[in-house]
């Protein structure tokens, strides 16, 4: 008998299998419908030799020192901070918008001071902000939103940005210095060896059993166990019982080119021509040294993998009510993004499970309490394994 089935062997359900197999001694199984672990994070070494990250690119960066720190358990860092350009009126400038992008594409030599002072200028006074074009027209105008924004969301969402929530638009930043870095965050590093090797790494446990090429309804009648940690989508988990939720897919085009660097920067972003939205580089990301390299194209579609859940009202009302079943659901554990229809970057993913990994943890110590004996001589087996958990909760 299982203590866990765990669904998913991505970021959510491995953190969870981690946890549960070395600090509470539980026998764990997790199982996942795709022939690898690692879930949307998963990387290998392609016919030429060369690491690739099979569903686009994934970037660490994390302001959590406490998920860092776990993560850093499982593998070696590379320093990285990433870096993106944009393909804009024929010229490849820096994303997010700074003060090198605004002189580049006007022509202009503007100081700190004087850019903001020209983004005041054009930024269009909106008094309440609803959706995302009201977010970036707001803060940069509608032309830089025309030329940056617009069409970028368009392909990336299959909408217009008028349509859509202001939380798609609102993570990217403006910025009136010369910082080019996509992200500020504290930790920016890449796992050393890739992160499929950190997964086996979390995953290497006497306690964990991992079986691969198995959704979960071919196995949930035939194998004994307690509890159900589900990092699948909540709608499919209640049969589509209120209908579906949407969401964005993508494809990707993996290509190699016989080449040894392709690209200006990591990732070039195409607003506004072509079907793919932007093409990244790997070896950029990973460090490699190698003759020739490989990129993948990424092409927003309708239909296909459920990669980002659709932020509008609608859905989120939609998803309250699955949110409400699974909450009332006994032994069943939602959690990770697809399960909490939310886009997470892996660090929340990761604060996530390890959150849910605590809650269990006080939930089988207050069972154990309501069984002991009035008087007790030692201390339970769950008070010295609370007493061990991890510094990060
Ligand atoms: C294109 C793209 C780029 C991204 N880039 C970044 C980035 O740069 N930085 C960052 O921090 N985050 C990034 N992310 C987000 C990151 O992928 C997620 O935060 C992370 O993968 C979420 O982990 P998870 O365990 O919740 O879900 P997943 O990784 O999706 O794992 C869920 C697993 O459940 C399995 N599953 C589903 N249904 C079933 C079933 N019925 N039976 C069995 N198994 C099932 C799936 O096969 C999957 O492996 C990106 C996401 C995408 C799509």
């Amino acid at each position: 008998m299982f203590d866990y089935l765990i669904v998913g062997a991505g970021f959510a359900g491995s953190v969870l299998a981690e946890r549960l197999a070395t600090r509470s001694n539980k026998k764990v199984l997790i199982i996942d419908k795709r022939n690898h672990i690692a879930g949307n994070a998963y990387d290998h070494y392609n016919e030429e030799g060369i690491l690739v990250h099979k569903y686009g690119p994934h970037i660490f960066h994390t302001n959590s020192k406490d998920v860092f720190e776990y993560l850093t358990n499982f593998t070696d860092w590379r320093p990285y901070e990433h870096r993106v350009l944009a393909s804009v009126d024929g010229q490849l400038v820096p994303m997010p918008i700074n003060l090198d992008t605004i002189n580049k594409l006007y022509g202009l030599s503007l100081n700190s001071f004087e850019v903001e002072q020209f983004l005041e200028s054009v930024a269009e006074d909106i008094p309440v902000i609803r959706t995302s074009e009201d977010v970036v027209v707001s803060k940069v105008g509608r032309e830089l939103y025309e030329k940056f924004f617009k069409n970028y969301t368009r392909k990336q969402w299959g909408m217009d940005p008028s349509e859509l929530d202001k939380s798609v638009t609102s993570r990217v930043p403006t910025r009136t210095n010369r910082d080019d870095r996509y992200f500020t965050d504290t930790y920016q590093a890449m796992p050393l060896h890739g992160y499929t090797r950190m997964f086996e790494r979390m995953l290497d446990h006497p306690n964990i059993k991992v079986m691969l090429n198995t959704d979960y309804h071919e196995i949930i009648d035939f194998i004994p166990f307690k509890e159900i940690i589900f990092t699948g989508p909540v709608d499919e988990y209640f049969d589509f019982k209120f209908g579906k939720l949407p969401y964005r897919s993508l494809e990707f085009k993996h290509e190699t080119l016989n080449v040894e660097k392709f690209l200006a920067a990591p990732v070039v972003n195409y607003p506004n021509e072509h079907l793919y939205t932007r093409i990244t580089e790997f070896k950029a990301l990973t460090g490699q040294q190698h003759p020739k390299t490989s990129v993948v194209y990424e092409y927003p579609q309708a239909d296909g993998d459920p990669y980002y859940p659709i932020p509008r009202l609608e859905n989120a009302e939609l998803y309250s009510k699955y949110k409400k079943l699974a909450d009332e659901t006994p032994n069943v554990h939602f959690v990770g993004r697809l399960a909490t229809y939310k886009y997470y970057n892996m660090d929340q993913v990761v604060a996530q499970a390890l959150t849910l990994y605590k809650k269990l943890t006080e939930k089988s110590e207050e069972a154990l309490q309501a069984k002991k004996p009035a008087i007790s001589g030692s201390a339970s087996l769950v008070e010295k394994l609370v007493s061990r958990a991890p510094k990060q909760e």
